[in-house]
């Protein structure tokens, strides 16, 4: 009896996180938002000024701080930062942190062992190409930049963080530049995973079109 895995890669409001939460509760899945661990290291870098060139102090980091998730929160350090990772200051520096080879080696297999005996399913930019190639439903789901400015700046302005639309079109095309022109895995579309264009789709028409491949998937698996 083999786990389910289910890959979901995206850029920045591609929508995945949402997606991929509707489908852990719709199929029974564990949600991992493999961003969000990236996004917490960040935190810890930028609160603590570590320079990012110093790996030795960067490995020190990865080494010592505990990175918990229980669904919705995460937890650095046993403090809740779920509201504190997704700041502009997090947006605009997690890229540099995520290109950092030793960074990635460690989060991958942290995201391996989270995963372990689980049927999952993880969003990320590399979980079809690095973290499981193996994965039985591989999703790259995209939509053009200035329809995930959109999203992203409705969300800022629930929030009430002052930005605007150009501002946050410019950081996700700069997100979008260094995560996928980096040298250690850069967010490229699995050679076998389905292409997903959500522009101009609802969230309902993702959801029917990634059930239907992950019930395919699931004879192979436990049914
Ligand atoms: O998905 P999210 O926007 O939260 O990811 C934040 C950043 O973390 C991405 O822009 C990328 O630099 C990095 N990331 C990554 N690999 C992943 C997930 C996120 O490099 N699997």
């Amino acid at each position: 009896m083999k786990n389910l895995i289910v890959a979901i890669d995206g850029p920045a409001g591609s929508g995945k996180s949402t997606i991929a939460k509707l489908l852990a509760k719709k199929y029974d899945l564990t949600y991992i938002d493999t961003g969000a661990m990236y996004r917490m290291i960040t935190l810890y870098l930028l609160e603590n000024n570590i320079d990012i060139n110093d790996l030795k102090e960067v490995e020190r980091v990865l080494n010592t701080v505990n990175l918990d998730m229980q669904g919705d929160k995460f937890y650095l350090d046993n403090v809740d930062v779920s509201t504190k990772i997704r700041e502009k200051r997090i947006n605009d520096n997690v890229s540099k942190v995520a290109s950092i080879k030793i960074v990635r080696s460690n989060l991958v297999d942290l995201q391996r062992k989270i995963s372990n005996n689980k049927d999952v399913i993880l969003d990320g930019r590399d979980v079809g190409t690095v973290i499981f190639p193996n994965a039985q439903v591989k999703i790259f789901l995209i939509a053009s930049p200035e329809e995930r400015a959109r999203r992203r700046y409705n969300e800022f302005l629930e929030k009430k963080t002052e930005i605007t639309y150009d501002e946050v079109l410019k950081s996700i095309k700069e997100r979008d530049h260094i995560d996928s022109t980096r040298d250690e895995s850069p967010f490229v579309k699995a050679d076998d995973a389905i292409e997903l264009d959500s522009t101009n789709l609802t969230i309902e028409e993702v959801i029917n079109f990634i059930s239907k491949e992950i019930e395919k998937a699931k004879w192979t698996t436990h049914d």
